[in-house]
């Protein structure tokens, strides 16, 4: 296939997916075929496409001449048969391994030696599709997130016998379609949802500790970080009993791999049906249109007066602390034994093992988060022995210009701390393992996850050194396998190189 240009492709399947990727195909100047097993389901969803891509029409974005020439290139089918004639055949049916075996070796017996067959599977192992095959080096995954044609990202699965024609030309054909093709290698969760894995996992292992609230991981991954929803608020949007599949999915499939542990937390509030959204109760409540029930405000302390502060002279952000501390009206003194509250700033470690460490009173003394941007969102964290008087004087302190604040118990490396660096982490390790290269990693995630921006330049703007030493900070307060740095992130932090790096420099 020298030209990909004006091709027949082939979509199976024609649900929710199945529509995008015709849509898609379609708009981008090919000829699609659209075959379903149930019978007229493929020129109900052609009537489908052909609505939406009317509204373009109606907007001014094409001319009606224009909308009549993809709609004749939009064909619904009745049999495989008449599939014969593809390029690509692009397979988005039921997530059944057998059903999907079945089907692409009814496909490789009617199109020609060298057409392309392609899944849009989410969870199953390309390789056991193309097993079913008599050429699986023409077989590959192709994954579409949804909806097709607003998430601008696909994967090309290459399995362990595709061959590189297959891929380069699956790439181009998306690519010219305009969006992102990341290649990925054949392994759980393919790139995307296996880069997605920290946020969710970390977030709840934050809440199975009674670290913070839901609410709390939220807010900060949120208004601190940047991140459009925080895990819970996602896991809400998908659907518990969806996610908790996924989550023990990629887990067996990585072999228990310890990063990608499910939390125990999840299973019983399936059981209860506290699914999120679809069922009007998850980590949050709903009303009946769907709207987040708000919950009730935590009380604000006043701000005593005279109240003597210490700040940690190494704290990162101690000029922040120092200047809205006298900004609100508190005494900063040099002696910390006659604080009323003592404030550090730790990376990696708790407020305990800090508190110690510099020999001050645990029971009054107080951390802050030197990761979150100190004017969006602060997040304190006590000792495992702050008084309520320093508690309430910190919260005090600290929402006095009004920017919110947080409240943790104590945990090495606060929330965003915890979540960032398990992100990174796992980037790191994806292409360690060569499951994608730095440059499709980067353009993947936030393309297909939305995350503000690509989890290695993040890792590179905290830096590296910072990230592993929060890991092994991490592992060394919990001993949990985990918090493993990977070997990748390991090397490079020990010779100061950054993170995002050209293919040459891997
Ligand atoms: P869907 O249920 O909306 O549609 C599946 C369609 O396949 C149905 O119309 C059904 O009649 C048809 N079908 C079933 N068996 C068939 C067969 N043997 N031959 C022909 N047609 C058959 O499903 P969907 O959500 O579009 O998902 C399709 C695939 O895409 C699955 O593999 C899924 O895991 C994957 N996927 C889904 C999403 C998503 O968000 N929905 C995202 C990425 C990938």
């Amino acid at each position: 296939m020298s030209d990909i240009r004006n091709l027949t492709i082939g979509v199976v399947g024609a649900g929710t997916m199945g529509r995008g990727i015709v849509q898609l195909f379609a708009q981008a100047g090919h000829r699609v075929h659209c075959f379903d097993a149930q019978s007229g389901a493929s020129a109900k969803a052609i009537d489908y496409v052909a609505g939406m891509i009317g509204r373009g029409v109606d907007k001014g974005r094409i001319t009606a001449e224009q909308f009549l020439q993809i709609q004749g290139r939009m064909h619904a089918c009745d049999a495989v048969l008449q599939l014969a004639d593809c390029d690509v055949v692009v397979e988005a049916i039921v997530e059944d391994l057998e059903i999907k075996r079945q089907l692409f070796r009814e496909l490789e017996a009617v199109v020609s030696d060298n057409a392309i067959l392609a899944s849009n599977t989410s969870s199953l192992t390309v390789a056991e599709i193309a097993a079913a095959c008599a050429r699986p080096q023409n077989v590959a995954g192709l994954h579409f997130f949804n909806p097709v044609p607003l998430m601008k990202v696909a994967e090309v699965i290459a399995s362990v016998r595709t061959s590189a024609q297959t891929v380069a030309t699956l790439k181009a054909i998306t690519e010219s379609a305009g969006h992102r093709a990341v290649v990925t290698a054949d392994q759980p969760g393919f790139l995307i949802n296996h880069a997605g894995r920290g946020l969710y996992t970390e977030g709840l292992r934050v809440v199975e500790e009674q670290v913070a609230g839901p609410s709390d991981v939220d807010d900060v991954m949120r208004d601190a970080m940047g991140f459009r929803m925080g895990p819970f608020e996602l896991l809400d949007l998908t659907g518990l009993d969806v996610s908790s599949k996924v989550m023990a999915s990629i887990y067996e499939q990585f072999q228990h791999e310890p990063r990608f542990r499910p939390s125990s937390l999840v299973a019983p509030r399936v059981a209860a049906g506290l699914f999120g959204r679809k069922s009007g109760e998850g980590w949050y409540r709903y009303d009946s249109d769907g709207r987040k029930l708000a919950a009730q405000a935590r009380e604000k302390p006043a701000l005593a007066a005279g109240l003597q502060v210490w700040i940690d002279p190494e704290a990162s952000g101690l000029v922040a602390l120092r200047d809205m501390a006298a900004a609100a009206g508190a005494q900063i003194v040099a002696d910390s034994s006659n604080a009323d509250l003592a404030v550090v700033q730790p990376w990696g470690h708790d407020a305990t093992t800090r508190a110690l460490a510099l020999g001050l009173e645990a029971s009054r003394c107080v951390a802050i988060d030197p990761m979150t941007p100190f004017a969006l969102r602060r997040t304190v964290m006590l000792t495992a022995t702050t008084t309520a008087h320093a508690r309430d004087a910190a919260l005090a302190l600290f929402a006095s210009d009004g920017v919110p604040v947080t409240l943790i118990n104590d945990s090495a490396g606060f929330i965003a701390q915890r979540v960032m660096a398990t992100i990174v982490n796992i980037a790191c390790n994806i292409v360690q393992r060569g499951i994608a290269s730095v440059a499709d990693l980067e353009d993947a995630v936030p393309l297909g996850l939305g995350y503000p921006r690509g989890p290695l330049a993040w890792g590179d703007q905290i830096g590296a050194s910072r990230i592993l030493s929060i890991l092994r900070a991490q592992q060394e307060a919990t001993g949990d396998p985990r918090y493993r740095p990977s070997p990748w992130l390991v090397r490079r932090a020990a010779l100061g190189l950054p993170l995002v790096t050209p293919e040459t420099q891997r």
